[in-house]
């Protein structure tokens, strides 16, 4: 017999929808591969007129997005900006490679999202913007963030990486801010290996971020017969992405429903094969406010200490199952300690997410295999449990 592999089941598996190697065929051999072109035409036009975007350009990495949007809010030294600390780098990256400070604010306990009633508090005469993010899909409260905003004059970017195709009060998350980033990375809902987009929700923001991103240049107001040459006009980098890849992401958003659909119906299952042991006190399954749609980005649960979770995590890789954990908080990093942060500072995000675990969660995971994890992670807490109540 074989040897067992390791990842009997990996943690994450992209779908694939069959279109993807036809519509890059077609841009190579009829369309062209150049940027910017058609099949990048059409994602965008797509989360414009699906999601309500004003604009939407499409970048190489929602960090990319990110990125420009830190740029277009003019950023720098001096300036503060409130993000949570439990998010990932590219987030805080965005505002120190500016200059800016990053002022880290704790979370929810029932979403593990930007606590909205601290960020008011956070506030100071240097603030210059927010950037909440949808933690798994689920909306901040955008309401309470908005208005904080606006009472204190503040730009708002979404950090939507995760949030494609959720929603919050009947509004796509990525069309509520004035900018927003989403990412279309191998592990997010919608893929194309790398890929992401800025959002564009205030029209004054749209002439400067063309330029950002096509190297600092008017081109595509040239392109568009606006002016009669093109030249260097403003900082810029290089913020087009691969044709190819724009080919390949069409493919996942034209089955946008089915993706969207098959991540419920696995979600669901995990959620009622699941609530047994929460009802036991064994662990706590996501929280979803009755405001937010989900997009079913991804399933965690949260055990009752940092030590269960690290013993179950050893149990499932021993049992070849992919769950892992995240984030290591980044106002406990090397680089948020050189921001002036220490252990201690953000209780709620420190205690999450040292008792948080997700599942294997992608559109081709059976109702078997995700017996075979529940089983595993039950008879793992119930044997756990019964030592630490005989001890
Ligand atoms: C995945 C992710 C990013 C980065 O996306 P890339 O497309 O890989 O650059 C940023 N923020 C959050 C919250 C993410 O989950």
């Amino acid at each position: 017999m074989a040897a067992k592999t390791t990842n009997r089941i990996p943690f994450n598996r992209p779908f694939i929808t069959g279109k993807e190697m036809h519509y890059i065929a077609e841009a190579v051999t009829q369309r062209g591969v150049g940027g910017d072109g058609y099949f990048t035409q059409r994602c965008a036009r797509f989360f414009e007129s699906q999601f309500g975007i004003e604009k939407t350009l499409m970048t190489p990495s929602c960090t990319a997005a990110l990125e420009m949007a830190a740029m277009l809010c003019e950023l720098g030294p001096g300036d503060e900006v409130i993000l949570p600390s439990f998010t990932f780098v590219s987030t805080a990256n965005a505002i120190v490679r500016l200059g800016a400070t990053p002022v880290f604010v704790d979370i929810r306990e029932d979403t593990l999202n930007l606590d909205e009633t601290l960020v008011a508090q956070a506030v100071t005469p240097r603030t210059r913007a927010i950037f909440p993010v949808h933690y798994a899909g689920v909306s901040c409260d955008m309401e309470r963030i908005m208005a904080v905003a606006e009472e204190h004059e503040l730009l708002v970017v979404e950090d939507a990486a995760q949030g494609v195709n959720a929603h919050y009060r009947g509004k796509a998350l990525g069309s509520i801010a004035h900018l927003a980033a989403y990412s279309f990375h191998d592990t997010k809902n919608y893929v194309c290996g790398e890929g992401g987009a800025l959002c564009i929700n205030s029209s004054e923001f749209i002439e400067r971020a063309e330029i950002l991103r096509d190297k600092g240049t008017n081109r595509s107001r040239f392109l568009r017969g606006m002016v009669d040459k093109y030249t260097w006009v403003d900082v810029g980098s290089s913020y087009v992405p691969s044709e190819i890849a724009c080919a390949f992401l069409y493919a996942q958003l034209e089955a946008l429903d089915t993706i969207a659909q098959r991540r419920s119906e696995v979600y669901d299952r995990y959620e009622q094969h699941l609530k047994p042991l929460e009802a036991d006190g064994l662990l706590r399954l996501p929280r979803v406010p009755a405001e937010c749609q989900t997009n079913h980005h991804l399933f965690h649960i949260l055990l009752p200490d940092a030590s269960t979770r690290n013993s179950l995590l050893e149990h499932l890789k021993s049992q070849g199952i992919g769950a892992v954990f995240h984030y290591i908080p980044l106002h406990s990093s090397p680089m948020g300690m050189r921001c002036g942060y220490h252990q201690g500072a953000l209780p709620v995000t420190e205690d999450l997410s040292g008792r948080l675990l997700r599942l294997p969660l992608y559109c081709d995971l059976t109702e078997e295999e995700q017996l075979q994890v529940v089983g595993q992670v039950s008879t793992f807490l119930e044997d756990h449990n019964r030592v630490r109540a005989a001890a």
